[in-house]
């Protein structure tokens, strides 16, 4: 969203939750109300042009809504928040295309999901952080916890590591010129900013002290330290 809210970029979401093979065009035409820019007439185009195109793969569903983009909003760069895999290798065989990797502090995750640090928890996370710095060796790295509580910088390094020129009023996020249909957004319209959610700095935990790799790979992979 914060990315989204640059003037060269529009926010898309989670594109790979609206296009992919398993939505059928009724669950997407049921949503088209939902989406962040109030009412819709990009999706409708997309879903149109999949079925004339009659498109079934990922990578060709994406084709269709590269080409939708691209004539709706000449010149400019979709942010697409899908998460898996399989969607990068889809899209990046059609088009330039730059990973950028969400790392939370794995104190911070592990509360999330289920409500305390534990030593699985920490483990999980350790292992799915390392296999994606396999799959994504080349990917843009940022930290959550920079992103959401010193936000100018982290966000003027995110900007610079992918080409783009730093705009301070980025981090009033808007969202009247995405087209979110899918994918964690903030429901409200006008300007929104980030708010941290900092319950896991309440909860004492042993693990983090005895899980000692796990902790500096944290402080890399989050911190950048
Ligand atoms: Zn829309």
């Amino acid at each position: 969203m914060l990315l989204g809210s640059h003037s060269e970029c529009i926010a898309v979401g989670e594109v790979d939750n609206v296009i992919g093979p398993e939505r059928d065009r009724t669950w997407v035409e049921d949503h088209y109300g939902r989406c962040t820019c109030g009412k819709c007439n990009f999706w409708p185009i997309v879903m149109e042009t999949i079925d004339t195109d009659g498109a079934t793969t990922l990578a060709d569903r994406y084709a269709a809504f590269l080409r939708t983009f691209a004539e709706f909003f000449p010149g400019k760069i979709p942010v697409d928040s899908s998460k898996h895999l399989d969607t990068y290798h889809a899209l990046a065989s059609l088009s330039e295309c730059t990973p950028i990797r969400i790392t939370r502090d794995v104190r911070a995750w592990s509360v999330s999901v289920s409500g305390k640090v534990t030593a699985r928890k920490m483990l999980r996370w350790y292992k799915m952080n390392k296999r994606y710095d396999k799959a994504l060796s080349h990917a843009v790295n940022i930290g959550y916890e920079p992103l959401a509580l010193h936000t100018d910088e982290a966000l003027s390094k995110l900007c610079e590591a992918v080409d783009l020129e730093y705009q301070p009023a980025m981090k009033e996020i808007h969202m009247s010129d995405s087209h979110i249909l899918v994918g964690n957004r903030m429901r409200t319209s006008g300007a929104l900013k980030i708010r941290y959610d900092s319950r896991w700095l309440a909860g004492a935990s042993i693990w983090p002290a005895l899980l000692r790799p796990v902790m500096n790979y944290n402080r890399r992979r989050v911190y950048g330290l």
